[in-house]
């Protein structure tokens, strides 16, 4: 069927373009859009056409933080009907690989996710996908926020891979949409310590309200690590969550962590070598752990949202009608630093 779609043509050339989408496929459901956020990695390949090896090299419908409508149903689907509300996993495995088998599908190379060279996303009337990765959405928990559990999938995984637990001091890197994320996670987990390092002053904001028991709004490596060892009582904190992909403040960071503590890798750095001072690890049995997406978080974050454990709304800054998506992406784009989360709606 022919659709309406957010369309990326080359960099910087992006707007409504009608496109050509399959049937669903036995195990497969058609859904009619409802509400798709806008990513950083939207806005990158906007602006740039590619993220590292993922090049845009023909017309991309770009958006994968989706919620929608089923539309229609594949013969072999049983678990949903046409009229549920889904979020939509973006990442669907396309083979039952070593990684799959051990529950790492996210790690899977045959991985296939929303607007990721060559695969459509979802700025569009309708689209098509695996029944599989399409969760159910209680009556009480809006579109919009079906949408941002992608975000907040990142920061599950993220807080997961940490180990955050019961009375943990966190320190996160960066209060953009996926800090933030994680400061609402963290907080979810038990955390009784987050300290937020940010230098905008408008994301400090936001994260004070949504919870950062300490907000550094610096630069200065000696200022932010005085101030992390005043809070911890010269101990440090338990967990980094490292998401600003800024080399410096990952290396501040680091020094800021407690004998014992972890360090995840949540952003990704524009170059390719970040200087650690390695002995750094070894003596004070540091663990670093990188993640990429993330797994088994939909319903978790489904269910930490339609509990009230988790309120995404404050994030949601900007919205738009669809029609305007690219407006909606150069607000994203140009306004980086005081919107949030840009949100599309149909
Ligand atoms: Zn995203």
């Amino acid at each position: 069927m022919k659709v309406k779609a957010g369309v990326l043509e080359k960099p910087m050339v992006f707007g409504i373009k009608e496109m050509e989408i399959p049937e669903p496929g036995p195990d497969e459901i058609l859904v009619k859009t409802k509400a798709v956020g806008i990513c950083g990695s939207d806005v990158h390949y906007y602006v740039e056409g590619k993220i590292g090896p993922y090049v845009v090299n023909e017309p991309l419908i770009l958006g994968h933080e989706t919620a929608g409508e089923v539309a229609k149903v594949g013969k072999d689907v049983k678990h949903l009907k046409p009229g549920d509300r889904v979020a939509l996993e973006p990442g669907v495995p396309s083979t039952c690989s070593d990684f799959v088998k051990k529950g790492l599908y996210n790690l899977c190379p045959s991985i296939k996710f929303f607007a990721t060279p060559p695969v459509h996303g979802t700025f569009s009337e309708y689209f098509v996908h695996s029944a599989n990765f399409a969760y159910k959405l209680p009556n009480h928990v809006s579109y919009e926020e079906g949408a941002m559990c992608e975000p907040l999938s990142v920061g599950i995984h993220a807080v997961r891979q940490a180990n955050v637990t019961l009375g943990s001091t966190v320190l996160i890197t960066g209060a953009g949409p996926i800090g933030l994320v994680n400061l609402l996670v963290a907080k979810a987990a038990g955390a009784s310590t987050i300290i937020m390092v940010e230098t905008y002053e408008n994301r400090v904001k936001v994260a004070t309200q949504i919870g950062a028991t300490h907000t550094i709004q610096s630069f200065d490596r000696e200022k932010i690590i005085a101030q992390v060892m005043e809070i911890t009582n010269d101990k440090g904190v338990d967990v980094v969550i490292e998401c600003s992909g800024a080399a410096s403040a990952a290396q501040t960071a680091a020094s800021c962590l407690a004998n014992g503590g972890t360090m995840v890798f949540v952003g990704l750095f524009s170059q390719d070598q970040v200087p650690m001072d390695l002995n750094l690890i070894a003596q004070k049995e540091l663990t670093f752990k990188g993640i990429f997406r993330y797994r088994n978080t939909y319903e978790t974050a489904i269910n930490l949202i339609a509990s009230g454990h988790i309120n995404v709304k404050p994030l949601i800054t900007k919205r738009f009608p669809w029609e305007q998506v690219s407006d909606a992406m150069n607000c994203a784009h140009k306004e980086a630093s005081s919107q949030i989360k840009v949100m599309t709606q149909w």
